[in-house]
């Protein structure tokens, strides 16, 4: 059992609310019990529980581990603004694949008028890592417009599928000597032959995913597993 659990202490940490409900009456737990709890930035720790009251589940912090169940790359998902339910598909499976940040774009071709509930996102965000067994939260950034991520490919190493690209795959784009990566991937509507070229001039490598239009959050779950296999984070 895992529990994403903020501002955790040196000896001592407890479940209230939501998750001392769940713990409590949905999962049952009883004192004695091994637990795990991670504060979202990169510490796990394995604690037992100690005592079970109304409001609160208190915990003994047994050991205290860094990083674990994260990826050794510092992966970025630019991901344009979709449906609601479709971008927070994309932010669980991503989640569980390790990406680290999560940044909305509005392109060209973005729908006008999609807003994205970050709350949600949030939430989803951080039951994908208590299930997944990552001890860090992806970093879910406000929207930004296509002007500032052309400015940002500089600094990473940017992969990005473009549904009218024919030949580059992400296994000849990748450079795996790289360790901040980051994909960007179009909206419903596409992107422009005009924006690819600004990409592409940036620096960031256009790549074909084959020959079938996937859906934008299909993309994405699958540019950023190709994209974790290729940079060896499925090996152990
Ligand atoms: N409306 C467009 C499709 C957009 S799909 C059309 O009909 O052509 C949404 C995004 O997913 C694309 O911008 C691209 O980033 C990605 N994508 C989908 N299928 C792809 C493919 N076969 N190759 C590369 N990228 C793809």
């Amino acid at each position: 059992m895992r529990f994403y659990l903020p501002n955790v202490n040196v000896k001592h940490a407890e479940l209230t609310g939501e998750a001392h409900t769940h713990a409590a009456y949905s999962l049952r737990i009883r004192v004695g019990d091994f637990v795990t709890v991670f504060d979202g930035t990169g510490t796990e720790y394995a604690c037992k529980v100690k005592d079970i009251k109304k409001d609160r589940t208190e915990l003994e912090i047994l050991s205290e581990t860094k990083n674990s169940g994260e990826t050794k790359i510092n992966l970025s998902l630019y991901l344009s603004v979709i449906k609601q339910d479709r971008f927070e598909l994309a932010v669980q499976k991503v989640t569980e694949l390790g990406v680290n940040n999560i940044i909305p774009v509005y392109s060209a071709h973005t729908q006008r008028g999609g807003s994205l509930n970050y709350e949600r996102l949030n939430r989803i965000a951080i039951s994908a890592a208590e299930q997944c067994g990552r001890s860090r939260l992806p970093n879910i950034e406000r929207c930004i417009q296509f002007d500032e991520l052309t400015a940002r490919v500089k600094n990473t190493h940017m992969i990005f599928p473009w549904e009218r690209e024919m030949h580059g795959s992400i296994r000849e784009a990748i450079d795996k000597s790289k360790t901040d990566v980051s994909v960007f991937v179009g909206p419903e509507g596409g992107i422009t032959e005009n924006e690819k070229n600004i990409l592409v001039d940036a620096g960031a490598k256009s790549v074909t995913l084959g020959a079938r239009i996937l859906r934008a959050e299909t993309a994405a779950i699958s540019a950023v597993s190709v994209i974790c296999y290729e940079m060896g984070e499925w090996t152990l």
